[in-house]
């Protein structure tokens, strides 16, 4: 039998490392079966929020309900792993615990621990590459550096071959549910009171048992609250629903369309990706087949095309990742170091204004309030809004950071820090510093008539689409008239415009 510790692989099919832990295949075939656990680690519950708290309860309930499907359950376990996972094989009497490598800095600090505390006390442990289809080490320049430039990284993972999707586990290959329970029940001191540091974090409740089987604590037991924003499906069933869904139509239209908020144009996959509820490996199989689809001329002749703009951002997860992973400072340093430092505005009236979605800018006003209802927000949207917090209101992009780590039910440390120093002209790649989004001609060239903006800004409901987008241009008067209880711009974009490109030639020791 093998311990499969789950991270951020919530799912049981095209998963690298519960196939090999599971024994399924010729190769492995003496191997299995898997026992499945998850560990609520108190440490990495401490950066955590209550939107991702939230998704990932409702990931771990689906991966349970597939396990039970199968016969088995998931094993629940809290307390640091270097403690608890020695203890949940020793009960099991795992030959060995294996897991699906996690690529950012705190995560390999983590790990590490692990393997320590496995080795301590002799326990076999191995590592799959399974979140990415290349793994950050996999592709560098030729002189052997890790890629900075996107285009050119992309240009050699595109012409990589990929590997096929893991297969799932049968039933027997999975410990079945009365074993786990045995084992469970077996282990001494399980009310906690033995020593070992199981506890929730910050629950203020009585500890639990140091695993316990498909017993998962509610967001209160760990220390949370219920968001108020609605974070969506969960669950690999889910995640093939919405891929499918996507691949059938959409995809052929992806270049052309994504870019406008108001269409359903692009996969809304992100979260599913971000908790692992679907396999890279079978995402990008499933796009194959979209491609071999466009190329048969069964659709329009720039179908090939918008396929491939898809895999370009299935890509671009890829290149972030790698980015982090040669880079852990990047989670709170700026990428590209500028001489002199930014001076940051950081007025915090503006960054609440911003938080709260009353900027006086429609577009960058829905982007915040989709972000609360929906904990999401469109990628387009999404430029527009940290382009505006960076270069507008002038303010650091680790606040926007930050926030989007709260709110986010896609937050992924790599894509986000990215996203917001490409906004901010820090990161790799990253938009030129003199690239300044007007906030006005954006909303009416991706949402002329202003669809995206009145669905999450309802003061704004009736209003022309023309008046929404000169918002900025208004008289008091004709604001009054057009829109009561919808702010007036609170920056002048012109003026801020000159004072952001003043403080980029700053940094940069030019002026
Ligand atoms: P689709 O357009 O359908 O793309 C498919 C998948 O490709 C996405 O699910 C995602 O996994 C990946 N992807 C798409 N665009 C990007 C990108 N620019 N960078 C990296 N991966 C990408 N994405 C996150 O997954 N988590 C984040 O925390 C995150 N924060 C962002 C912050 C900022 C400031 C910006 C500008 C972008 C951020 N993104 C983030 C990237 C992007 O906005 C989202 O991945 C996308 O909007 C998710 O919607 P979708 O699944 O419909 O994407």
């Amino acid at each position: 039998m093998e311990l499969f510790w789950h991270r951020r692989d919530l799912r049981a099919a095209d998963n690298v490392g519960l196939a090999a832990a599971a024994g399924i295949e010729s190769d492995n075939a003496d191997r299995g079966p898997a026992a499945p656990v998850f560990v609520f680690d108190p440490d990495v519950l401490t950066h955590a929020s209550d939107v991702r708290v939230r998704r990932l309860l409702d990931g771990l309930a689906a991966l349970r309900e597939a396990y039970r499907e199968r016969g088995s359950d998931l094993l629940v376990a809290h307390g640091n792993p270097e403690t608890v996972l020695p203890r949940l094989a020793d009960a099991l009497d795992a030959e060995r615990v294996v897991w699906n490598r996690d690529y950012s800095g705190l995560a390999r600090e983590r790990d590490a621990g692990v393997r320590r505390a496995l080795d301590a006390v002799d326990v076999a442990r191995e590592a799959h590459h399974d979140a990415v289809l290349h793994d950050p080490d996999a592709i560098r320049t030729n002189a052997g550096d890790p890629y900075s430039v996107y285009s050119y990284y992309w240009k050699k993972w595109t012409d990589r071959a990929k590997d096929d999707p893991a297969p799932a586990p049968t039933d027997e290959a999975l410990v079945d549910a009365d074993r786990l329970t045995d084992a469970v029940d077996a282990i001494d001191g399980t009310d906690g009171t033995d020593g070992t540091d199981a506890t929730l974090a910050d629950g203020g409740v009585d500890e639990p048992p140091v695993a316990a089987v498909g017993d998962l604590p509610t967001p209160a037991d760990l220390g949370f609250a219920e968001p108020d924003a609605d974070v969506g499906p969960a669950g690999t069933d889910a995640a093939r629903e919405r891929l499918d869904d996507f691949l059938d139509e959409a995809v052929f239209a992806y270049e052309a369309e994504r870019d406008f908020p108001a269409e359903d144009a692009t996969s809304r996959l992100s979260a599913f990706f971000k908790y692992g509820e679907i396999g890279v490996r079978e995402a990008y199989a499933a796009t194959e087949a979209a491609m071999a689809e466009a190329e048969s001329g069964a659709r329009p002749d720039d179908a090939p095309e918008q396929v491939e703009e898809f895999q370009q951002q299935l890509a671009w997860r890829e290149f972030y990742t790698q980015v982090l992973f040669h880079n852990p400072e990047v989670v709170t340093a700026n990428y590209k170091e500028y001489e002199e430092g930014i001076d940051w505005r950081d007025d915090p009236d503006e960054i609440a204004a911003w938080k709260r979605g009353e900027t006086g800018y429609p577009i960058v006003d829905a982007g915040m309030r989709q972000l609360r209802e929906e904990a999401f927000m469109h990628n387009r949207v999404r430029m527009i809004v940290a382009s505006f917090l960076t270069k507008d209101l002038l303010a650091d992009w680790r606040h926007g950071y930050d926030h989007f780590r709260e709110r986010l039910a896609d937050h992924d440390t790599a894509n986000d820090n990215g996203g917001w120093q490409w906004a901010a002209s820090t990161g790799t790649d990253a938009q030129p510093y003199f690239r300044i989004f007007n906030p006005m001609t954006q909303g009416e060239r991706y949402d002329p008539d202003a669809e995206y903006i009145t669905e999450y800004v309802p003061e704004l409901r009736g209003v022309e689409p023309d008046l929404i987008h000169e918002w900025h241009e208004l008289s008091p008067t004709q604001r009054a008239n057009a829109a009561p209880a919808y702010p007036a711009p609170i920056v002048d974009h012109s003026k801020r415009r000159e004072e952001a490109l003043a403080m980029y030639k700053r940094a940069r020791g030019e002026d």
